[in-house]
């Protein structure tokens, strides 16, 4: 989950205790909800949802609800006409978050992966088409310093490597399973498709697709292993005392170098936990510094839950640059992806832009047009039954993404106009980008810069210093594929 604020106000569950005795204050009770809807949960006033922490509603998965009460509010639930069945009674908290998280067998089902199995197939799939995958380690964890690996596909992969690049990453925070089922589900479709699909073919033609299934390892195993589905932040030791305890850990997706200070938590405690300083897990330091070699054209970074679309932004009532883009790409994006429901699509929101995340780095910093996709409903993670649909339905917010990153907009090709070496330069468009985000840059190994614009008439201003600066003027960017500038630097005079 990313930036929302609890949907409801604990304080009216704060009216409810004491008008019962003193036992009756701790929540002991698991108790299933069926036939409810959300809605008439909430107008109860005796139970409320909140995002961060097991407290109240548990999960709210199409009409059966979980939650954790106080006798006193089971019964109250009851006289209300909810139809409700305690599934467990326990003094843990624990026990009964796992009884609710992982049903009666207390243990992860599948088709749900642990990181290791997740692997283990993806290097089957990697075997069965050597010429598409590749594997490779772009980092260890904070804590247990367990490799997390990235999964490259395309074809000739490892080769033309300029080629625009596309990155798909899921589990920042652990417990929000999906997204790593989602990028498996991917890896599985494309590879299939590939030389039998012509749109897939293309698309594994033209761009290299780096994929994440899991940023969160250590949290991930937590979770997966059935020890506990509560746990969303990396597991860094914060008290320092060598044993890891609910709730340490940092959430990784505040500990990004862009607006850090202004997002998150600096209690430690808390579940938004910003981290001591910018980067200081190596989770996030392994997604920037893969981002910062590959360049990312765009990407999707799944989270759970809400099926909605998370893109930048709105900060300070700003507008991201490329706004008018990239809300069109969100909503088709958004619009592509049924819900769990069937009967309608995700919807596309603003993220906030005074965030130390991933979308806000990746698109602030880089240039990535980012899409936070909130993905299920209801809960964390989804009951296993649930977790092929939800994984179909995504691949087509994937393929709409794809579609939309062939272009329309602008190939510049910068190198010095004597020895003809690519030269990593200034790119920018003062027309549309703002002091709110970092200068786009030519990458230093091939000296292009692959842009999406809207179709039209673009000034461009290229340079590097010790470099006369180039200024591009009313450049044409068609309705579709890539208009191509190659950019020549000349050398100042030297005095
Ligand atoms: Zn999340």
């Amino acid at each position: 989950m990313m930036a929302r604020i609890p949907v409801l106000l604990c304080a009216i569950l704060l009216s409810v205790p004491p008008l019962f005795g003193q036992g009756d204050l701790r929540r002991t009770l698991l108790v299933r909800i069926d036939s409810v809807r959300e809605t008439d949960l909430a107008k109860s006033g005796i139970i409320a949802y909140d995002d961060y922490r097991p407290r109240g509603i548990l999960s709210l998965v199409r009409d059966t609800a979980q939650v954790l009460v106080t006798h006193a509010e089971a019964e109250l639930l009851r006289e209300r006409g909810f139809r409700c069945s305690v599934l467990m009674e326990d003094t843990s908290e624990l026990q009964l978050v796992r009884r609710a998280a992982y049903g009666a067998t207390m243990r992860l089902e599948p088709p749900y992966h642990s990181s290791m199995s997740l692997m283990r197939e993806v290097d089957s799939l990697r075997k069965a088409h050597p010429s598409l995958i590749r594997v490779f380690p772009i980092g260890n964890t904070t804590q247990e310093h367990q490799p997390i690996y990235a999964v490259k596909i395309a074809a000739r992969v490892g080769k033309d490597n300029d080629r625009p690049s596309i990155l798909i990453n899921g589990c920042h925070h652990s417990n929000e399973l999906l997204g790593a089922e989602i990028c498996l589900g991917f890896l599985h479709d494309v590879a299939a498709k590939y030389g039998k699909d012509p749109e897939v073919t293309r698309w594994l033609d033209e761009f290299q697709i780096v994929v994440v299934p899991v940023v969160n390892v250590d949290g991930h195993n937590v979770v997966t292993s059935g020890q506990d589905p509560r746990w969303r932040k990396n597991r860094r030791d914060t008290d320092g005392d060598g044993e890891v305890r609910y709730p340490e850990g940092v959430d990784l997706n505040r500990n990004y170098n862009f607006n850090w200070a202004q997002g998150g938590s600096g209690d430690v405690g808390s579940e938004r936990y910003r981290g001591p300083f910018p980067f200081s897990e190596s989770e996030a330091a392994a997604i920037a510094a893969l981002a910062r070699e590959e360049r990312f054209l765009c990407s999707i970074t799944y989270h759970s839950q809400g099926e909605v679309i998370y893109y930048p932004w709105t900060w300070g009532g700003r507008k991201a640059p490329d706004d008018r883009l990239l809300t069109a790409m969100a909503r088709d994006i958004a619009g592509s992806i049924v819900t769990m429901r069937g009967d309608t699509c995700y919807k596309a929101e603003y993220g906030a832009g005074l965030v130390g995340q991933s979308y806000t780095w990746l698109y602030g910093t880089l240039g990535t047009f980012d899409f936070v996709v909130e993905t299920g409903k209801g809960a964390s993670f989804v009951p296993p039954h649930e977790v092929n649909g939800v994984v179909r339905a995504n691949l087509q917010g994937i393929y709409t993404l794809l579609r939309r990153a062939e272009g329309p907009g602008l190939l510049v090709h910068v190198t010095d106009a004597v020895t003809r070496v690519p030269l990593s330069a200034e790119v920018w468009f003062p027309g549309i980008e703002t002091e709110d985000v970092q200068r786009r840059t030519s990458h230093p190994r091939s000296g292009i810069l692959h842009r999406l614009l809207m179709p039209g008439l673009y000034d461009i201003i290229i340079s590097r210093p010790g470099y006369r600066p180039v200024v591009l003027e009313k450049i044409l960017v068609g309705p579709s594929g890539w208009t191509v500038r190659e950019v020549s630097l000349q050398k100042t005079s030297p005095r």
